[in-house]
C-alpha cells in the first residue's frame, strides 16, 4: 500500500494505491464504499488526519483501496492526469531530524573542516519547520543572498502512525505507519555561522518530501534499503540504511523519551556521505540544477533548484 496527497480541483486530496499508476480518492472512497472502521474518514481533507485510523486498521485500508480500484469511476485517478504534492504538505509540527547518523558522513565532515570529532554517543536531533516542506517536482528555493552554500542530503523518513511516549526500542516498529524520502536541503554557511543547525536547515522550501508514503507492511526490512542521490544525473550519494549509527528503533526510543510522538509526525534518519560541502573542491547547488533522491522500494524524489 502507498499513500499520497494529490491535487484535485485545485485542492489537496488524500490518495492511496498499490503503485500501479492509479490513485484512489481515499476520503471519497471511505464515504461511499465502506461501513467499517474507516467510515468516519469520509470527507477528511488531509492524509495526516487519516493516518492514525489507517494505521489502526490496515486490513480495512487494503479493502477500501481494492474496492475503489474495482469500482473505478471518479474514485480512481490515473497518475498521468494529476499532480502529486508532498504526502503531508503541512505537518502539524516541525519535522524531526537526526544529524551525523552515518559514520562515513561524520568522517567526510571532519575531513572538510580539517578536524577530528568522535562519532556521536547519542542521536543528535534538530528540526525543520512545516514551511520548509515541498513535494515532488516542486522547486527548492536557492535563497541567493541568504546562503552561498546550498547543499543536499538524501534521507529515509519515518512516518509515525500510533501515538506514544517513552516507546521502548523493541516496540518502536509498532508505531511506524510507513516510510518516504526526504531531502534535507541545508545552507552550510548558515549551519556553521549559527552553531545550532536550525537556521541553516530551516529555510523555506528546503524539505522536499515524497513522492509517496509506502506502508510499513509493504517494505520489508527498512534497515536494508539502498539510498542514493544525483545532481543533474551525476550520482553523489550511494549507501544503505543498514549503515546508520543509530537505527530506527533507537531513534524512536530516544526521541520519544519524554516527548510524545503523534500520527503524522515525520522523522528524518540522517544522510550518508557524498554531500557537496565535503567534495574537493566543494560543489554547491545552483539555479537550474536538478536533485533526485532515490530509495529502493520507495521511489524517486526529483526537484529543481529555482
Ligand atoms: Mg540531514
Amino acid at each position: 500500500m502507498r499513500f499520497v496527497t494529490f491535487e484535485k480541483g485545485g485542492l489537496p486530496v488524500p490518495g492511496a494505491g498499490f503503485g500501479d499508476g492509479r490513485w484512489v480518492d481515499l476520503a471519497a472512497a471511505c464515504g461511499r464504499l465502506v461501513a467499517g472502521p474507516l467510515k468516519h474518514l469520509a470527507g477528511a481533507t488531509t492524509l495526516a488526519e487519516m493516518i492514525g485510523s489507517l494505521h489502526a486498521a490496515p486490513g480495512a485500508a487494503l479493502d477500501i483501496i481494492g474496492q475503489a480500484l474495482q469500482h473505478g469511476g471518479d474514485l480512481v485517478v490515473p497518475e498521468t492526469s494529476l499532480r502529486l504534492v508532498a504526502p503531508i504538505p503541512r505537518p502539524a509540527k516541525n519535522v524531526f531530524c537526526v544529524g551525523r547518523n552515518y559514520l562515513d558522513h561524520v568522517a567526510e565532515g571532519d575531513r572538510a573542516r580539517g578536524q577530528a570529532t568522535a562519532p556521536p554517543e547519542h542521536p543528535q536531533f534538530f528540526t525543520k519547520p512545516p514551511t520548509a516542506v515541498i513535494g515532488p517536482g516542486e522547486a527548492i528555493a536557492r535563497h541567493a543572498g541568504t546562503t552561498e552554500k546550498l547543499d543536499y542530503e538524501v534521507e529515509l523518513a519515518v512516518i509515525i502512525g500510533k501515538a506514544g511516549c517513552n516507546i521502548p526500542a523493541d516496540r518502536a516498529y509498532e508505531h511506524i505507519f510507513g516510510y518516504t524520502i526526504l531531502n534535507d536541503i541545508t545552507g552550510r554557511d548558515l549551519q556553521r555561522r549559527h552553531g545550532q543547525w536550525f537556521k541553516g536547515k530551516g529555510l523555506d522550501r528546503s524539505c522536499p518530501l515524497g513522492p509517496s508514503i509506502i506502508h510499513s507492511g509493504s517494505i520489508g526490512d527498512p534497515q536494508s534499503l539502498n539510498l542514493s542521490l544525483s545532481v543533474n544525473g551525476e550520482i553523489r550519494q550511494s549507501a544503505n540504511t543498514r549503515d546508520m549509527i543509530f537505527d530506527i528503533r533507537t531513534i524512536i526510543s530516544v526521541l520519544s523519551d519524554g516527548i510524545t510522538l503523534e500520527p503524522g509526525d515525520i522523522i528524518a534518519t540522517g544522510t550518508p556521505s557524498g554531500v557537496g560541502f565535503a567534495m574537493d573542491p566543494p560543489r554547491f547547488l545552483q539555479v537550474g540544477d536538478r536533485v533526485e533522491a532515490m530509495i529502493a522500494g520507495i521511489g524517486r524524489l526529483s526537484n529543481p533548484i529555482a
